[in-house]
């Protein structure tokens, strides 16, 4: 009964073989191989390896102008505000020795693997340690309540805030000092 399955087409989607715990090995038509519960098939919640959706993110960078995306623009700004002495807020960030990581330097693709899209209009690119880098561990896109608490912390005071080393995502929500660029 269970054979049936076998070589039965859902989306792009093609079953290859039945695997324990009612999975399903799938070919899908890219060339790509995935695996999906049985179940999720004739319901259309799995119907490609997820070539579809990650096309649409790449197209959002390509097809659309990258230069148009507020991902491209908050990229574009950080390398100039730590990389070009003749930028206007230069001395603020690259002239006290803020800097970009390398991998995001050279390549915007990399700081959007990374960072992911904005989640929506009036987050910004903030850095949680004020005098850290650009970089992977120190970045996130922030809320404007966060930007607007980060600026009361910069103007009142001169306290000293641990630096921190834990993922990302444990530090949403704590206190910081990250910059906010206006995307
Ligand atoms: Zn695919």
């Amino acid at each position: 009964m269970r054979k049936e399955w076998i070589g039965k087409k859902f989306g792009l989607l093609t079953i290859e073989a039945l695997l324990p715990n009612r999975m399903a090995a799938c070919r899908c038509d890219c060339g790509g191989e995935t695996r999906v519960f049985l179940s999720n098939l004739p319901r259309g919640n799995t119907q490609t390896c997820g070539c579809i959706r990650r096309k649409i993110a790449a197209s959002k960078i390509t097809t659309h102008g990258r230069s148009s995306t507020p991902e491209y623009r908050a990229w574009s700004l950080m390398r100039n505000r730590c990389h070009n002495p003749k930028a206007r807020d230069y001395s603020n960030y690259g002239g006290r020795g803020i800097f970009v990581a390398t991998e995001w330097r050279d390549s915007f693709e990399l700081f959007f693997r990374d960072m992911g899209e904005r989640p929506s209009r009036g987050y910004s690119l903030g850095r949680i340690d004020n005098d850290g880098p650009y970089a992977p561990h120190n970045c996130r896109w922030e809320t404007p309540d966060q930007q607007a608490q980060n600026r009361r912390q910069r103007n009142t005071s001169g306290t000293v805030y641990p630096k921190r080393n834990k993922r990302r995502e444990d530090l949403i929500g704590t206190r910081s000092i990250p910059e906010a660029i206006a995307a």
